[in-house]
């Protein structure tokens, strides 16, 4: 019995290793031609009930806490005009409740814990029929379950349902900060060692230090249209006038934050936001199912990349648990998926609606010190 997952992403690389473990075999088919063809971008905080849990049971904890770190836990929150409204620092020996980890260095941890061949690099799935996936070089390949791992452009959903990732009013331009401690030490010291917020009314800044040094910067316009990019005088392709337009763009904001932009180098990339509907579901299918982003994609505030992995871990022990019925495993794997997505979905939405309303601010510090 073949099963074939399409997409080397986190969740499609956490279900490969957890059929591994458990004796089970599965061939990865990724689109990208190698493991370094795409960068991987940021930082993800790695929460112990869920993004953990399935490193659990990929028997990867340990190396996982050797590439955590700690630190990155630590929080900022702070308003427009620099007020300094929260502050978080991690003690030493605090327990890893949610670490950050670099995106890259989790998909190698993953990538490196598979047997040599399970994943296909420069696969791109374009179609699947009678058991056959096709791939966009001409190529094809048996399969008896099909799993979409392919993320928020899944192209395997529609196999499944009709539903289509919808623009949700938010619009990021990501830059960054190269080597901050030692171009920038003052900007340093103020970004700290974790995540840093400022969040204003429609704008908000994220910056957050990388394991290499740099900072990523996410600015956030919400309430946007989907085409605000056109419409927003950001030149993209003359980064120096970008980061004018972008300083232009945030009137009233504390010289701090502005000089945080101004450092930045020409990295300058537009990222408009979709999710799907909350609680998606579809009709179980015996021989098809989807993961991650391809199955609930919600608004990017924590709980994607969780999802991803623990979905992954979940239906591959669904798997083992059923090896000579994979109909039944899909549906009981669809079952708590379900579930569990569709309340992880409310609650980011939630979260992106606190942060897109007047006071932002004040109203993220309620929900990290509620009463
Ligand atoms: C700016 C931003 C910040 C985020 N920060 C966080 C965070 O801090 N914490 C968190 O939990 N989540 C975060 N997320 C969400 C998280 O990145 C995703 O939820 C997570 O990566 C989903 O994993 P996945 O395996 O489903 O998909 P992906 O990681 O997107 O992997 C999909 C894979 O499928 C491949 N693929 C796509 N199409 C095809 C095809 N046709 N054929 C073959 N292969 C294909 C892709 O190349 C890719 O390798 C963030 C998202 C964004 C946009």
């Amino acid at each position: 019995m073949t099963i074939a997952i399409v997409g080397a992403g986190l969740g499609g690389l956490a279900l490969a290793r957890v059929l591994h473990v458990n004796g089970m075999d599965s061939v990865v088919y990724e689109r990208e031609s190698s493991r370094g063809a795409r960068g991987q971008g940021g930082m993800l905080d790695i929460h112990s009930g869920t993004g953990q849990r399935a490193l659990r049971e990929a028997g990867l904890i340990d190396r996982f806490h050797a590439i955590a770190r700690g630190e990155g836990q630590d929080m900022r929150l702070l308003e427009p005009d620099g007020t300094l409204l929260l502050q978080e620092d991690t003690p030493d020996d605090a327990p890893l409740e949610r670490p950050e980890v670099d995106r890259a260095d989790l998909r190698d941890l993953l990538l490196d814990s598979l047997p040599e061949g399970v994943v296909r690099w420069g696969h791109a799935f374009t179609s699947a029929d009678n058991g056959l996936l096709h791939f966009a070089d001409g190529g094809s390949a048996a399969y008896d379950l099909l799993v979409g791992a392919d993320g928020a452009q899944s192209r395997v959903r529609a196999l499944l349902t009709d539903a289509r990732p919808a623009h949700i009013g938010q619009n990021v331009v990501e830059v960054g900060i190269p080597d901050i401690d030692r171009t920038h030490p003052d900007l340093a010291a103020m970004v700290g060692r974790g995540t840093y917020w400022v969040l204003g009314n429609g704008i908000s800044l994220a910056a957050q230090r990388n394991g290499d040094g740099r900072v990523r910067i996410g600015l956030s316009f919400h309430n946007t249209a989907e085409d605000w990019f056109a419409t927003s005088g950001i030149p993209f392709d003359d980064p120096a006038a970008a980061r004018a337009r972008l300083i232009d763009l945030l009137p009233g904001w504390d010289a701090r934050f502005t000089a945080l932009i101004a450092a930045c180098d020409d990295t300058v990339v537009p990222r408009s936001i979709s999710t799907l509907p909350v609680g998606l579901t579809w009709p179980s299918t015996p021989d098809v199912t989807l993961l991650g982003d391809a199955a609930h994609l919600m608004p990017p505030v924590g709980e994607g990349a969780n999802m991803a992995l623990l979905d992954g871990a979940l239906l591959g022990l669904a798997l083992a648990a059923h090896p000579d019925d994979f109909p039944a495993a899909v549906k009981e794997y669809e079952r708590e998926m379900f579930e569990r997505t569709s309340a992880a979905a409310r609650m980011s939405a939630d979260i992106h609606a606190l942060l897109t309303s007047p006071d932002a601010a004040r109203k993220m510090l309620a929900f990290f010190q509620p009463g």
